[in-house]
């Protein structure tokens, strides 16, 4: 990775913000990544984990700053964090860099319980937020989809960065299975046991090249539109929910995580200013988005009733691909040809 060059110099920094009006880039440190959650198109489009050296990443972000001014990176891998040696390497590299530079990004709650012992160096390193991927907050669909996570984990990894200093964001997908409205009422309960600081409702969206495609291949389709396939509209039709329903039930769930006493406190006195204003930041975005996607739902997106199967839609499934462009090592030469090989083991045979 470290071999293909951004062209910085061709970005008019000054247009990029994130994070509340910082000037932002969004990079990657890895890409890839070595789980197997079987819903998930990242891992078939990158199909194996690698990152960039350490050093030089921090070398750049640094570089970034003096040069452009840059005060946030939002990192676009899939999963950082896989190897605890060179996260760390890149954490004291961005520590001895010395900059002012905030670092917002995804990861796996496990890899945060992994990392207990050094989190106070990813706040140190410029960590401020991670979106954790859990998906789901029961144990037999994470079991399904093979997150494997675990509920105890999730909630643990939120605690622990709560307690350095860094935020959380859940995300919870709704539509892996059949549910109904005690489904949501559990996954919701869970979803204020875990405490995060933000949430990120989503819907299953199954690719072609994953194998949870398979699993879902005979369900129906309601959204026809593919611009529409975007993990915020409902695309895959539910027995139990009508989709007014499921869109009702969703919205409310992040109304009420994100409204509840103790969120609302953090936003308005959380003892780091950095951190009140990044809340503050999400807030009012937040806002915005979830009134634009009830007048989306009511006004614009057209659904079909029950609509042709995921199959018919897409075509067959395509998992078995993903397995043949699964980096494999060449077959090694053997050190003699095989009859040379046998009749030097008879020799010594004999000999012995
Ligand atoms: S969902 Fe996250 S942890 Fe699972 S395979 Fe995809 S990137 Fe990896």
């Amino acid at each position: 990775l470290d071999a293909c060059r951004i062209g910085w110099e061709l970005i008019d920094h000054g247009r990029y913000s994130y994070w509340g009006g910082k000037r932002a880039v969004v990079m990657q440190f890895s890409r890839g990544c070595p789980h197997l959650c079987n819903y998930c198109g990242q891992r078939g489009f990158w199909t194996r984990w690698r990152h960039r050296d350490p050093v030089s990443f921090a070398k750049e972000i640094a570089w970034l700053h003096r040069e452009y001014g840059v005060e946030l990176v939002n990192l676009a891998d899939e999963n950082p964090t896989s190897s605890k040696k060179a996260w760390r390497a890149f954490l004291d590299a961005m520590i001895a860099e010395n900059v002012p530079v905030l670092i917002v990004g995804s990861t796996r709650a496990d890899d945060i319980v992994r990392d207990a012992d050094i989190l106070h160096l990813y706040r140190k390193a410029g960590v401020i937020r991670w979106l954790l991927g859990m998906e789901n907050t029961d144990e037999a669909t994470l079991s399904l989809i093979r997150k494997g996570g675990s509920t105890k984990s999730d909630r643990e990894a939120i605690r622990l960065l709560r307690r350095h200093g860094i935020l959380s964001m859940a995300t919870w997908v709704a539509g892996f299975e059949d549910e109904g409205f005690r489904d949501l009422w559990r996954g919701f309960r869970q979803l204020i046991a875990y405490d995060p600081d933000q949430i990120q409702a989503l819907y299953v969206t199954p690719h072609r090249w994953t194998p949870f495609f398979r699993i879902a291949k005979d369900r129906r389709v309601i959204q026809k539109d593919i611009r529409l396939w975007d993990y915020k509209h409902q695309v895959l039709h539910m027995t139990r929910l009508k989709p007014w329903m499921l869109f009702f039930a969703v919205k409310l769930i992040e109304l009420a995580v994100q409204s509840r006493p103790k969120a609302l406190a953090r936003v308005l006195f959380h003892p780091d200013p950095e951190q009140r204003h990044s809340m503050r930041w999400y807030t009012k975005m937040g806002r915005r988005v979830w009134f634009r996607e009830v007048w989306g739902f009511l006004v614009r997106d057209r659904r079909v009733a029950a609509g042709p199967t995921l199959a018919e839609f897409w075509g067959a499934p395509q998992d078995a691909d993903e397995e043949s462009m699964v980096f494999q090592r060449p077959a090694r030469e053997p050190a003699l040809p095989v009859a040379e090989d046998k009749r030097v083991a008879e020799s010594s045979r004999l000999a012995g």
